[in-house]
């Protein structure tokens, strides 16, 4: 039988290439969205993976959700920890709901899923879990502590749980992104963008396809021996 992935923010952008190339792996695959059912109706449509609405950022919803999952598909193996949002502005603008929903969802939601899915895997003795965090945790961004220090977090989040996870079997990596091609950089202003892809050594944007490719390598079957890694995929704009 087939390992069972689950993808939070599998619906658009990054999630939805890791979810469509998880299932060319041949893993079982949910998807996990917040609000847009359009994008994970089209998602059904395309590729006929289910989606499973619920907030990665409530404690409940996320184990009532996981908890839907498992009983659709059976038990889960494999989460990619994706689903995120932005809530820019310099500090003396950010609001404090901008600083907690921002946490509470990029970093919160990994807790929330790490609670609901590692006990079984440790059960188990086989998991993978890859949390996604960005370019902006690891080298910081102007107008962006809420999201930089969540990302960040991430990573640290990740290390900790590499270390509870290794000698069951279950390996805990992130993956830092650079700048994506997807709706999120959209929404960044275009001189803005013309800036950042100006910094950016390879020339171009990347695509969500080869961010997917990244988690594809740290889920695979033989993946064991990789654990407590960032794997950094940004066209090299930050190396260290
Ligand atoms: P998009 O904005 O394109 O998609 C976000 C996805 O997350 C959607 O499926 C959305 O669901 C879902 N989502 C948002 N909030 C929640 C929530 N509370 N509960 C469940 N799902 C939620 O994002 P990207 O594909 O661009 O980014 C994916 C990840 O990669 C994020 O963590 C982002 O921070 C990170 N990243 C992105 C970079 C980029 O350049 N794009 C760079 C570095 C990191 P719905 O459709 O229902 O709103």
């Amino acid at each position: 039988m087939s390992r069972v992935a689950v993808v939070t923010g599998g619906t658009r952008g990054i999630g939805r290439a890791i979810c469509e190339r998880l299932q060319a792996d041949g893993f079982t695959v949910a998807a996990n969205y917040a609000g847009n059912d359009a994008a994970a109706d089209q998602l059904k449509a395309d590729t006929g993976i289910p989606s499973f609405k619920f907030d990665v950022g409530d404690h409940e919803a996320c184990l009532e959700g996981c908890a839907k999952v498992v009983e659709a598909l059976g038990p889960i193996d494999v989460v990619v920890n994706n689903a995120g949002i932005t809530r820019d502005g310099t500090l003396h603008k950010m609001s404090y709901d901008d600083w907690h929903e921002v946490m509470r969802i990029n970093l919160g939601g990994c807790f929330n899923m790490a609670k609901a899915c590692f006990p079984g895997m440790r059960e188990r003795k086989w998991g993978r879990i890859v949390n996604i965090g960005s370019i902006n945790g690891q080298a910081g961004q102007y107008g962006q502590v809420n999201y930089a220090a969540a990302k960040s977090g991430i990573h640290g989040f990740t290390k900790a749980l590499a270390q509870e996870g290794a000698k069951f079997g279950v390996t805990v990596n992130a993956i830092a992104p650079g700048y994506i091609d997807t709706d999120m950089v959209a929404a960044v202003p275009e001189p803005v963008l013309e800036k950042i892809v100006a910094k950016i050594p390879v020339g171009r944007l990347g695509e969500a396809q080869e961010i997917a490719r990244g988690v594809a390598f740290l889920c695979a079957e033989n993946g064991g021996f990789v654990t407590g890694s960032t794997m950094s995929i940004n066209g090299g704009q930050h190396m260290y």
